[in-house]
């Protein structure tokens, strides 16, 4: 499910998303989390850079505060995980049309990329999953998650996707229990999306 507003954090300073942990890490032990929010926002002129209007830019830095919260608490047990998969979503192909040399898997369903751009941020993530002995799919949809797990057991995965779904897919791996790490997409729109491939690194 996407957010029902567009967002673009492409131009915004790292050091806020460094500020986004820290105030995941103190999440919990104080409850001034609401104003420290806002704080950020001001302070790396959020509203002004990205349009967003400030309601929008809370429910934004709120889920990636969560999302970091959920990746501290579920890191020790992800990194005890033997089997390991990697969710990408498609919108964040370099091409969404047939310049895309993806294969679509039906059965799976994931696209397979044949590596063909290599500024596509898919094709980078891809190849650093592969490396690190990550099955690796890309999702055309967060529903295609239940019927991988279906298939295949796992016992950590990664996944990169848009808050909102992260949190949706967040719920289903509890319930499975598999140790989950994620990282949000920093332009949204469906297209051309983008997320922090340094970020994604350091996860895996
Ligand atoms: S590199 Fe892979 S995902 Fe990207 S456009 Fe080419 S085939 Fe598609
Ligand atoms: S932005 Fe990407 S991950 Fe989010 S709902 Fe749209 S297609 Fe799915």
């Amino acid at each position: 499910m996407p957010y029902q507003f567009n967002f673009n954090l492409t131009r915004i300073s790292r050091s806020f998303f460094r500020e986004i942990a820290s105030i995941a890490h103190s999440k919990g032990m104080h409850k001034r989390i609401g104003e420290a929010a806002r704080n950020l926002l001001e302070k790396f002129r959020i509203h002004e850079i990205t349009g967003l209007d400030v309601s929008e830019a809370l429910i934004l830095l709120e889920d990636f505060i969560d999302i970091q919260m959920k990746n501290m608490i579920d890191r020790e047990r992800f990194l005890k995980s033997r089997r390991r998969a990697l969710l990408l979503p498609h919108c964040a192909r370099k091409f969404m049309d047939g310049r895309c040399k993806a294969s679509f898997e039906e059965n799976i369903p994931s696209y397979r990329c044949s590596h063909c751009s290599p500024d596509c941020l898919v094709n980078q993530a891809a190849t650093l999953g592969e490396r690190r002995g990550y099955d690796i799919y890309i999702l055309p949809g967060g529903s295609c998650i239940h019927q991988i797990l279906k298939k295949e057991r796992y016992g950590g995965i990664v996944g990169v996707a848009c808050g909102q779904e992260i949190k949706l897919a967040e719920g289903l791996l509890e319930k499975v229990n598999i140790a989950g790490q994620a990282i949000p997409l920093i332009k949204n729109g469906c297209v051309n999306t983008r997320f922090d491939i340094q970020a994604l690194k350091r996860i895996l």
